[in-house]
């Protein structure tokens, strides 16, 4: 007789919610060359220093090892660390990650393109929150270059599995550019993605529906999508006047909460472990680490802080008294 078929479980993370986690983000640095008004990155590094590229490959191994495919390198500007081609190198080849994805203002992304592709990453995300090169020391500060921003995605176009262009729409600013935004991204196979403005420094979201109302008045008509990538965007597919069609990304953080589905966890750039973006609660992974725990111990902490992570961010709600830890800190 043939003994019944009998699969191994699967590995798999959960939190509190039931919600599987099979997303990491993982900030390589807090510090920035540019200074975006929306996301104050920060001068230092952390006072213990960072994750080295030792430690990171321990979590990396550690995550995949319960259930997580996907890592996302952020910051701060991963670039500006010397090891990051490694770093991806260390994440590509980590049993179980089928995705290395990166997300960078594309300063450096020029001369990184080809070293980074040769690596293994999988997934790019550029920043780019206008076309206009007056414009952007107003946001992102005196270092930014609209012409090096271009160039690095220029040189991305085409060559990985996904190119997105993230903006974070802001009154006054560059609510005007979203057509053409769309269209620069569109001609570069790129997707077009624009973000409500979370209150890290406070500022005027402007909500996703009068995002779609724009692209509306400016000629696209919209249609709902159900593509869902690994992240919190929905999609809309939009056709041009000119009969030219494609998806736009929506992240509606504010206006749209997109708890539900959570699938994702963070690592700041000192090591501390954050279930939830909105959350408040840091488990510094690196003094574990540093402190001689083993494995088993750091994935039961981890465990742990996702079984206290909430049903949902509370970013939205006004008055609520959160003080939140800054973007940078936790990488989008
Ligand atoms: N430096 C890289 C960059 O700018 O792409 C990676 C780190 S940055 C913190 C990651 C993403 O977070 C970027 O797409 C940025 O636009 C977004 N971001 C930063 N602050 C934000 C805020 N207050 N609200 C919404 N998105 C924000
Ligand atoms: Fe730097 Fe990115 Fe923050 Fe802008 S959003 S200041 S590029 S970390």
């Amino acid at each position: 007789m043939q003994a019944p078929a009998c699969s191994a479980p699967q590995p798999s993370l959960h939190d509190a919610q039931g919600r599987a986690i099979a997303y990491l983000r993982v900030a390589l640095t807090d510090r920035c060359n540019f200074r975006c008004t929306y996301c104050s990155p920060s001068d230092n590094e952390p006072p213990e220093g960072l994750l080295t590229r030792p430690e990171l490959a321990r979590l990396f191994a550690l995550f995949a090892s319960a259930g997580v495919r996907r890592i996302r390198l952020t910051g701060g500007e991963p670039t500006l660390r010397r090891d990051v081609v490694e770093i991806v190198r260390d994440a590509a080849a980590t049993p179980g990650i089928e995705d290395v994805a990166l997300t960078t203002n594309g300063h450096r992304l020029d001369e990184l393109v080809g070293p980074l592709l040769e690596a293994g990453l999988g997934s790019l995300n550029v920043s780019l929150d206008t076309l206009v090169p007056e414009k952007l020391p107003g946001v992102s500060g005196r270092g930014a270059r609209l012409d090096r921003i271009l160039a690095g995605i220029d040189a991305a176009a085409g060559r990985f599995r996904s190119l997105k262009l993230n903006t974070v729409v802001m009154r006054g600013v560059n609510e005007d550019e979203l057509a053409a935004l769309v269209r620069h991204a569109w001609d570069r196979g790129a997707l077009p993605r624009f973000i409500e403005q979370m209150p890290f420094t406070g500022g005027e979201v402007v909500p996703l529906a009068e995002v779609r109302a724009r692209l509306v008045a400016a000629g696209f008509s919209l249609r709902p999508d159900p593509f869902r990538g690994w992240g919190p965007a929905r999609h809309v597919r939009a056709t041009e006047p000119g009969g030219r069609e494609g998806l736009i990304g929506l992240i509606g953080a504010m206006t749209e909460n997109f708890c539900e589905d959570c699938n994702r966890a963070r690592v700041a750039a000192d090591g501390g472990f954050q279930a939830c973006l909105g959350g408040t609660e840091r488990l510094s992974l690196r003094d574990l680490m540093r402190g001689g725990a083993p494995d088993a111990a750091l994935a039961l902490a981890v465990r742990g802080a996702l079984l206290r992570k909430a049903p949902r961010h509370r970013m939205d709600e006004a008055g609520s008294g959160l003080v939140l830890l800054p973007m940078r800190g936790i990488g989008g």
